[in-house]
């Protein structure tokens, strides 16, 4: 596994099995994490957490990018923290709230539909911090658009919509 600082209070993990990078967000004094990995990063995402100081108990939220396994696998781990992501990609059931009843300030929240149905990107303008989940990735590479719940028209504009923000930091959950 590996960790990136990005920022002050923005760190990327990525790990040495196939799974969704995850970025811990110390965001006006709550941490956020943005998306989990696969269940077999479990023990590395937990090391990684302790070795930032910010073990899973303190995690205050989750937020999910998208349904996909690979970014979903560990969110028992966070047994104190308000799990957030698209009702098109999950159902209440799963004790995952609705990513739109989501409360936190200076937060603009995207919905990016292509890749999933349910995708989303959120960007935080002041910071220009952009979490592009697997709808944009570095170098201009997109997620893929040929799995089921995936949809290529939709992706198009979703990507159109975030050609329009203003960002310096890109968090795509895959690297
Ligand atoms: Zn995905």
């Amino acid at each position: 596994m590996t960790i990136h600082k990005l920022a002050e209070n923005l760190w990327q993990i990525d790990f040495s099995l196939f799974g969704s990078c995850v970025y811990l967000f110390k965001y006006k004094k709550k941490n956020i994490l943005v998306d989990t990995g696969a269940k077999w990063n479990f023990l590395e995402l937990k090391k990684s957490l302790e070795e930032l100081k910010t073990p899973a108990e303190k995690i205050d939220l989750v937020i999910l990018t998208h349904g996909h396994f690979d970014h979903v696998g560990n969110i028992s781990l966070f047994k104190n923290a308000k799990i957030y992501g698209s009702d098109k990609d999950f159902s209440r059931k799963e004790n995952i709230l609705d990513i739109k009843e989501l409360n936190l300030p200076g937060v603009v929240l995207i919905e990016t539909p292509g890749h999933s149905k349910g995708g989303v990107c959120l960007w935080f303008p002041k910071e220009k911090i952009l979490f592009s989940g697997d709808t944009l990735f570095h170098r201009g590479i997109i997620g893929r658009t040929d799995i089921p719940g995936s949809n290529p028209s939709d992706m198009r504009k979703s990507l159109e919509k975030l050609t329009k923000l203003d960002f310096k930091i890109l968090c795509p959950c895959h690297i």
